[in-house]
C-alpha cells in the first residue's frame, strides 16, 4: 500500500510552528484567485523548468548498490517527472475516456542543476554517506535536511534514503509551500525513485515523486484527507472521493457514492490518489493551474534560479519559445502568437479526437504569429502540433459552436 507521510509530517510541522496555518490561508487565497483569473483566459504556453538536486543518502555502499543509487536511476525519476508533468506519459488516459476532458499539460518541466548555489559545476547528483543504514524521518528533517539542503529559493531538493523499520511501508513525504525554509523539498524511498536501477515492483515507475512534487506545488490528496468524509482537495475539476484508493482500480470505480461522485465514479488514476505506480496517469486542468500559482506566487523565486545554466552564466540553450494560442475554446478563428521570438519556419498541425489530421498550415516567412479559420472543424477537443527544428508544441485546445 501507498504510504505518504506528507499530511502527517505538515501536522508536526504546525505542531511546533503555528504560524505555518496563517501562512498557508494566505497562500490558499492567493492560489484561488489565481485560479478565478486563470482559468478561462488564453492558453499561455510558458514552460517553467525547474532546477532540481538530487542528495543521495547511502551507507557507504559502492555506486548502484542499496540506497547509494546509480546516475542512471536519477535520470530515469528526472525523466518521469518531465513526462508526466508534460502529458507526455506513454500511459495517459487514451481520449475516449471520460476523464480525459481533464488531463493537463502542467507546462512544468525539470533540470538537473548545472551550477550549485555558489555558481560551481555540478551534475546535481550529491552522494552523501549518512553514516547509518536507515533514517527516520524525523532525523531526515531535523538533521539531515538542514545539513544538505540547497537554498530551496533557488531549488528543488530532492532526497532519497532507505527509512527505518518503523517506517518501512513509507515511501515519501513532501513539503508544502509555506512550510520552513530549512527542510523544504521531497523525500523518497531510494528503491521507490526511477524506473530502472534498484527500484521494487509495483513502486517502480517514478510515480511516487510524482505524487511528492505534487505537494510540493501545493496539490492536496484527491480525497482531501479527511476520509471517510468526502474531504476537498481544492479543486474543481476532480471527482469527490472518500478515502484513498489502493492497488489496481478498475474503470468505473466507486461511481455514484454519497460524495457526489458522478456515473464515472472516483478518479483514482490522478496522480495524487495511492494506486500503484501504473494505475497513475494523469493530472488536472486545474491541479496544473495550482502547481502553476505556486510557481507565480510563494515560490516565484524559482522563475529566476540560474540553476540550469551552465555556469559561465550563459545558457547554453534556448529552449524556452513562448506561444499564445486564444481564444479556448475557439469558435472560429484562432490566433497563435510567438511572443519573445519570430518564427521563421513551422509546421502547424490540427488533430481531431479521432487522430485525424483535420488541418493544416506552413509558415515559411518570418512572423510573430497567425490566424488560422477553424470554422469548418467540428467542435471537441483538438490537439494543435507546433514544430520546427527548434520545438515540438503539442496543446490541447476545444472548439465550441
Ligand atoms: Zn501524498
Ligand atoms: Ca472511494
Amino acid at each position: 500500500k501507498r504510504k505518504c507521510a506528507t499530511m502527517d509530517m505538515l501536522n508536526k510541522h504546525i505542531g511546533k510552528d503555528p504560524s505555518i496555518i496563517q501562512k498557508m490561508e494566505q497562500i490558499e487565497k492567493f492560489t484561488q484567485e489565481y485560479i478565478i483569473a486563470n482559468r478561462n483566459t488564453k492558453y499561455m504556453a510558458t514552460v517553467i523548468t525547474i532546477p532540481v538536486v538530487v542528495h543521495i543518502i547511502h551507507n557507504g555502499e559502492a555506486i548502484g548498490t542499496g540506497a547509494n543509487i546509480s546516475d542512471a536511476q536519477v535520470f530515469s525519476q528526472i525523466d518521469v517527472l518531465n513526462e508526466d508533468f508534460r502529458l507526455l506519459n506513454a500511459d495517459s488516459l487514451d481520449s475516449s475516456h471520460p476523464f480525459w476532458y481533464a488531463t493537463a499539460d502542467s507546462e512544468i518541466e525539470f533540470c538537473l542543476a548545472e551550477q550549485d548555489e555558489f555558481g560551481n559545476p555540478t551534475d546535481g547528483i550529491e552522494r552523501i554517506d549518512g553514516g547509518q543504514a536507515d533514517w527516520d524521518p524525523a532525523d531526515i528533517d531535523d538533521i539531515l535536511k538542514p545539513a544538505t539542503i540547497w537554498d530551496r529559493d533557488l531549488y528543488l531538493n530532492l532526497w532519497t534514503v532507505q527509512y527505518d523499520a518503523a517506517n518501512s511501508s513509507l515511501l515519501g513525504y513532501a513539503q508544502f509551500p509555506g512550510e520552513a525554509d530549512s527542510t523544504d523539498g521531497v523525500v523518497c524511498r531510494y528503491d521507490a525513485f526511477g524506473y530502472t536501477g534498484n527500484v521494487t515492483p509495483p513502486n517502480d515507475l517514478g510515480r511516487t515523486e510524482t505524487h511528492e512534487v505534487g505537494h510540493w506545488l501545493n496539490l492536496r490528496h484527491i480525497w482531501g484527507d479527511n476520509q471517510p468524509n468526502c474531504g476537498d482537495d481544492l479543486v474543481s475539476d476532480t471527482e469527490p472521493a472518500d478515502e484513498p484508493n489502493y492497488g489496481n482500480p478498475t474503470f468505473p470505480h466507486d461511481p455514484n457514492n454519497p460524495c457526489g461522485t458522478g456515473a464515472d465514479g472516483e478518479m483514482y488514476m490522478n496522480y495524487m490518489d495511492y494506486g500503484d505506480d501504473v494505475e497513475l496517469v494523469m493530472f488536472t486542468y486545474e491541479q496544473a493551474l495550482r502547481m502553476r500559482a505556486a510557481l507565480n506566487g510563494p515560490r516565484a523565486s524559482l522563475l529566476s534560479s540560474i540553476g540550469c545554466q551552465t555556469p559561465s552564466g550563459i545558457s547554453e540553450k534556448n529552449k524556452e519559445v513562448f506561444i499564445s494560442i486564444f481564444p479556448n475554446p475557439v469558435i472560429d478563428k484562432l490566433q497563435i502568437e510567438f511572443s519573445n521570438t519570430n518564427i521563421s519556419m513551422a509546421d502547424i498541425s490540427i488533430i481531431n479526437h479521432l487522430g485525424q489530421t483535420v488541418f493544416q498550415k506552413k509558415i515559411t516567412q518570418n512572423i510573430k504569429g497567425c490566424s488560422m479559420d477553424v470554422s469548418n472543424l467540428s467542435s471537441g477537443f483538438h490537439l494543435v502540433k507546433i514544430s520546427n527544428s527548434q520545438m515540438n508544441i503539442t496543446k490541447k485546445i476545444v472548439i465550441n459552436k
